[in-house]
């Protein structure tokens, strides 16, 4: 069968590094892709933000199935406009991806459906916002309703900045789009665990769990950014702590999108914080998570395919998933400068070398092909991931990649796994 995968990133190298091991696949097609993902597959131009444009190829291209990467294509009603011409798409329609496109809406949900989460006021105007602070304790978390690229999350020491920073999302000042809904939410403490699962709408299979690492700067300092690394380990979350989160998060959220007549397929990400009160779900995604794909599929044993048909088509439970024990590990190589601006078309040597040490894959996240070279083109370029018996094992093999490749102004977190490395030697 011919896959078609819509994205550029190093989630959908990874993706289509998976999707090809399958042996039902034939041909994998991913649109735009990127320099590493030319290597994988069969890269074609398309803008994600151009639904029609994405239609028309879907339309001649005809795969089996569509797996749709990032989350902008999904807020335009991709999947909708697959389904409408008779294409198989993996991820949920315009509504349902409402979990993630409006931080009101999955707020509300949540309340309606008693999924734990912080406490919260969605406001529409920075007076109803102003009164609303004073019900809360600095720091007060001011939320952007709509996508923000990991921008729309401000944490305020005091009430009176954050009325001023939500005023500043209501004016456009501070994200450059106009809000016409600011959520203000309690600040919760704990570690986080980005937790996904799979679902067709009514069965909820989770993926192993794992852990991201946002800031740019080593000890979690400096701003945040895409996402800079991220591990995942099978002791990560006791077999009873999974268990729990999805009774009372991840099976109630699919339970109430269905009974809300907004069935959700996909993937359900569920970005969690571990409080002193349990789990409390802090966003949700309604995609694969960039960079915990990566991690999550090198330790991937069975058929990725066969599993996302399988939600598509409405029978995941008869689809079980197989994992490797051990550990994995993905950390980001980016451009100096990034998440601020940043210089791109160096480029990047030692691909090779790195590509063939044990346990290693290295996805591009923003690299192209320049007359045989691979160059930089993003702010975040690779992602260098690794599986071993154990996290030290990962991790070790990550920076010994790591170590082999350069380019101008290649910055990479050299403490990703820290706390659990800490935690695991006591
Ligand atoms: P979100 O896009 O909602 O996941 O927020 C991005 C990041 O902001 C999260 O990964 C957390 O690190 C932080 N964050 C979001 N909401 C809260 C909260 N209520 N309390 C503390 N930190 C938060």
């Amino acid at each position: 069968m011919k896959v078609l995968i819509l994205g550029s990133g190093g989630r959908e190298h990874a993706l289509a590094w998976a999707v090809k091991r399958s042996p039902q696949v034939t041909e994998v097609v991913c649109a735009p892709g990127n320099g590493g993902i030319a290597q994988v597959a069969r890269c074609v131009p398309v803008n994600l933000n151009d639904l029609d444009a994405m239609v028309r190829l879907a339309e001649s291209e005809r795969p089996a199935l569509t797996i749709v990467g990032p989350e902008l294509p999904l807020s335009l009603g991709i999947v909708d406009a697959l389904q409408q011409h008779g294409l198989r798409a993996f991820g949920p329609t315009r509504d349902a991806a409402r979990l993630e496109t409006s931080k009101a809406f999955a707020k509300q949900f949540m309340k309606r459906h008693q999924i734990p989460t912080a406490n919260y006021a969605v406001c529409t105007s920075a007076a109803e916002l102003e009164e609303a602070v004073g019900y809360f304790h600095p720091p007060i978390v001011v939320k952007a309703d709509g996508l923000a690229a990991g921008k729309g999350v401000i944490i305020c020491p005091s009430r009176h900045i954050a009325v001023e920073t939500a005023q500043g999302l209501f004016s456009g000042a501070l994200l450059g789009t106009t809000e016409t809904k600011v959520v203000i939410e309690e600040f919760l403490e704990g570690d986080e665990v980005s937790f996904l699962c799979l679902t067709d709408g009514s069965h909820v299979v989770p993926l192993v769990p794992a852990q991201d690492h946002k800031r740019i700067g080593e000890g979690d300092t400096g701003p945040n950014t895409g996402g800079m690394g991220v591990y995942s380990t099978s002791s990560m979350l006791e077999p009873h702590m999974v268990e729990w989160i999805l009774r009372h998060i991840a099976e109630p959220t699919v339970r109430g999108m269905a009974e809300e007549d907004t069935p959700f397929i996909g993937v359900l990400y569920c970005g969690l914080m571990m409080t002193a009160r349990g789990p409390q779900v802090l966003e949700y995604n309604a995609r694969f998570g960039d960079p915990e794909t990566q991690a999550i599929l090198v330790r991937l044993e069975s058929d990725l395919v066969e599993a996302l048909t399988a939600c598509v088509d409405g029978r995941l439970s008869e689809t079980e998933l197989r994992w490797a024990d051990g550990a994995s590990a993905c950390v980001i190589a980016s451009s100096s400068g990034y998440p601020g601006s940043y210089k791109t078309g160096f480029p990047i040597t030692g691909l090779n070398v790195a590509s063939q040490l044990p346990g290693v894959q290295v996805f591009h996240s923003g690299t192209a092909l320049r007359d045989d070279a691979v160059v930089t083109t993003g702010g975040r370029v690779l992602g260098v991931t690794t599986s071993g018996d154990t996290l030290e094992q990962a991790l070790a093999r990550a920076y010994q990649a790591m170590a082999e490749i350069r380019f101008d102004g290649i910055y990479y977190r050299r403490d990703i796994g820290h706390r659990a490395l800490k935690h695991l030697r006591g």
